[in-house]
């Protein structure tokens, strides 16, 4: 008898692929790592389905498997039919797929093991101390006085250097025991007394933790600052009671640390982390633990949605609308869609936390398929602060710095207060261009200008990252009569270093906290109260508590309100809420000032009385009336090639393929070249398909994808299918 195995193999294949093994007592099993021929290659391929065959001629046309390298499950059942369900609804090569779920050394088939490390124990009471030496001696203290008589080596070369050969004599004499045992960090056990929640706060731990468990979505819906996290922390605890694990997810931004630590203060558990800031190794150490039910809570940035979690009990999303859930590349997936699905395929709750909550979120909690617990008030007792707006062409005191804002900074900094200023754009100025002859430079590779760096004396596209050194003549006309217009974070940082030299300013973009561990190190200085004056793009905006700022500028306001894209004034009606919660944070209120070209735009009054909701509605009207996201679905075919024909061509020839079918419920539009069509030296198109009817969307892209995969050209160019784009550009 032999085994028929079906393997997922890495690469842009849509299929699966048979291999035999003539190996069948062995106890193979789903989710099990093979080595298999794959042309002239060697591949590492995951176990998808195991089938007995007694004869051996189905096996003519198959190859062997060439190694197993797991000797038993290492991807469980549950975290397999995540991935399929992910590779189906996101119709993407189910390899690929395995790829993004899991760390790197685990596809790749480099680990499996957890570390170990050596811990040391007292063997049995020791009544005769004075013959031993001075070393020997204090180890056994040491020992003593750990619980369990137990610690690890590392422990005690840091505690009492380096003492290894006192050990072995020790261990010689019977007094000590070697041990292995599981490498993982120690769970805090002085935890700091925990905050008393509110009713608001109590409410919602008590409605989303019952004992009957099962499938039920909660939209956590509190103000900026009214608790959120503590709601968590409460949750969590519960949940570890009951001996289940927490998955939460987080944004990637730099604010994992801060958030870590109060999870860390406050339980006493094994936490691990799995962001972009660890290495492969770190990451499939905490893949493993949580996988062996080690790990009792994991936080995680999108691909942790994939972890698996023999105990999961909870599904955390911290700010649900962030748009770093949706990935921008290859699997396109958005991680709380996926959340959302492998909390109903495990029958456990999911909270979706967020002050200024997705339109798609808000419209289930309409149709009452999420419950929505509200937290109305700053948990401080602090209270919201007031929103002024500004007429951007009014007077001015710099680029991008109206006067009357300009006299608000200085009378807060006078005070001793802190000011954070909001612009969302890097480098020095986004134009660089000549007085003569209105030249501007523009980048090369990409339809983009080229943005100044003064200080670097560079022009830099933030498209494409080419970059050149400033110019001093017009390439054009060769005159000096070079200027620039507009700003970014560098030119104001520089403007107001002139006008307040004594203050100390930081500025936080990505160019200034580039370098690990820069954004904490600025963090930190913020909270110390070093610094007087933070200049920095949205990465400041999200979730920070900064008691001491009291006015929050926001210098660029109006791109949103005027963007093509759909999710504009979403997006802005969200970014504006959340920086207005930077302010007033703690014992002194808050004043948030508003720059815009329209201050009577209607859209300002929702945001003045701090009603995020009523913009919401709007919102969710107009996407009503336009069959958009959540009333309608979007699937969106990208293309990209050196030649723009090529690009289009292929769209051109999708549509057709698509159009074969009847289908009256799916539109499809376009193809069309994307809004800045050129970019890093490719020619972009696109091609829409909206329907009212999901289903029918999917059935119409499965019909075609295999016919669309065979289409020639397409070894000439890139194309990605993208479900539930969350931007048309
Ligand atoms: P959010 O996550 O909603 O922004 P946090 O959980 O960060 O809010 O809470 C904001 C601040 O309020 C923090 O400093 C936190 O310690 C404090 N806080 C939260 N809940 C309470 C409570 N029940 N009593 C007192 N302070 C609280
Ligand atoms: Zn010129
Ligand atoms: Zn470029």
């Amino acid at each position: 008898m032999n085994l028929i195995i079906k393997v997922a193999i890495p690469g842009p294949l849509r299929q699966c692929f048979d291999y035999y093994s003539k190996e069948c007592n062995l106890n193979w099993q789903q989710g099990m790592r093979v080595s298999v021929p794959f042309g002239s290659r060697k591949l590492i391929g995951f176990v998808l389905a195991i089938t007995k065959v007694e004869n051996n001629v189905d096996l003519k046309s198959l190859k062997a498997i060439e190694k197993r390298l797991d000797d038993k499950q290492l991807i469980p059942q549950s975290i397999i039919d995540l991935i399929l369900w992910t590779s189906d609804y996101y119709h993407h090569p189910i390899g690929d797929c395995f790829q993004v779920a899991l760390p790197k050394f685990i596809s790749n088939g480099k680990q499996s093991q957890i570390n170990q490390e050596i811990f040391w124990v007292l063997c049995s009471d020791i009544n005769n101390e004075q013959n031993l030496g001075k070393k020997q001696q204090s180890i056994i203290k040491f020992l003593k006085s750990k619980p369990s008589n137990k610690a690890r080596q590392t422990e005690l070369f840091t505690h009492l250097g380096q003492c290894r050969s006192s050990l072995l004599s020790l261990e010689k004499k019977g007094l000590i025991e070697q041990q292995q045992g599981i490498k993982q960090d120690d769970i805090n056990s002085q935890i700091s007394d925990a905050i008393s929640l509110n009713d608001e706060q109590q409410q919602a731990v008590d409605t989303v933790w019952k004992d009957d468990q099962k499938f039920s979505p909660f939209l956590l819906q509190g103000i900026t600052g009214s608790g959120k996290t503590e709601v968590y922390i409460h949750l969590a605890k519960k949940v570890l009671a009951e001996n289940k694990q927490v998955l939460i997810l987080i944004p990637e931004i730099g604010l994992t640390e801060q958030f870590v630590q109060r999870f860390k203060q406050k339980l006493s558990a094994h936490i691990v982390v799995l962001n972009s800031s660890i290495s492969d190794k770190e990451r499939t150490q905490a893949w493993l633990l949580a996988n062996e039910g080690l790990a009792q809570i994991v936080i995680g940035t999108r691909s942790a949605v994939f972890t698996p979690l023999p105990n999961l009990g909870l599904i955390i999303i911290d700010e649900e609308h962030d748009s770093s859930y949706k990935q921008q590349d290859s699997l396109r997936y958005h991680a709380r869609t996926v959340a959302l699905v492998r909390a109903k395929k495990q029958q456990i709750p999911i909270v979706l936390g967020s002050a200024t909550p997705s339109i798609e979120t808000l419209h289930h909690s309409q149709k009452q398929r999420y419950q929505i617990l509200k937290l109305s008030k700053r948990a401080t007792g602090a209270n919201l602060p007031k929103i002024r707006l500004i007429n951007s062409n009014g007077p001015k005191a710099a680029d991008a710095l109206s006067s009357e804002l300009f006299k608000a900074i200085k009378a807060e900094i006078t005070a001793n207060n802190q000011v954070l200023l909001f612009i969302n754009r890097r480098g020095y100025a986004p134009v660089l261009m000549c007085h003569q002859c209105s030249w501007q430079a523009n980048c090369q590779h990409c339809d983009a200008k080229m943005i100044v760096h003064q200080h670097r004396y560079q022009l830099r596209c933030h498209h494409c990252g080419a970059v050149q050194n400033l110019l001093t003549q017009c390439p054009s006309c060769s005159s000096a009569d070079l200027t620039t217009y507009g700003a970014g974070t560098q030119q104001i940082e520089q403007k107001l270093q002139g006008y307040f030299p004594e203050a100390r300013i930081l500025r936080i973009d990505k160019d200034s906290t580039q370098r690990v561990g820069a954004f904490e190190k600025i963090v930190n200085e913020i909270q110390q109260g070093g610094a007087k004056i933070l200049v920095g793009t949205q990465m400041l905006a999200k979730g920070h508590d900064f008691h001491d700022v009291t006015l929050v500028g926001v210098l660029d306001a109006d791109q949103g309100l005027f963007s093509a894209d759909f999710r504009a004034t979403e997006s802005l009606a969200q970014l504006i809420t959340q920086v207005t919660g930077r302010a007033g944070r703690g014992k002194k209120p808050g004043t948030v000032y508003i720059q815009t070209s329209q201050v009577d735009h209607p859209f300002w009054k929702n945001m003045i009385e701090h009603d995020y909701d009523s913009a919401a509605k709007k919102l969710l009207q107009e996407r009503s009336d336009l069959e958009m996201p959540p009333y309608g679905s979007l699937c969106v075919i990208r293309s990209r090639a050196k030649e723009q024909e090529i690009s289009m061509q292929f769209l051109m020839d999708v549509a057709e393929i698509l159009r074969q079918t009847e289908q009256q419920d799916v539109l499809i539009l376009g193809p069309v070249p994307a809004i800045m069509e050129k970019r890093a030296g490719y020619f972009r198109s696109q091609l829409l398909l909206t329907s009212k009817n999901r289903k029918r969307l999917h059935q119409l892209l499965d019909h075609h994808i295999d016919q669309i995969s065979a289409l020639k050209q397409i070894r000439k160019l890139k194309w990605s299918i993208d479900i539930d784009p969350i931007d048309l550009l």
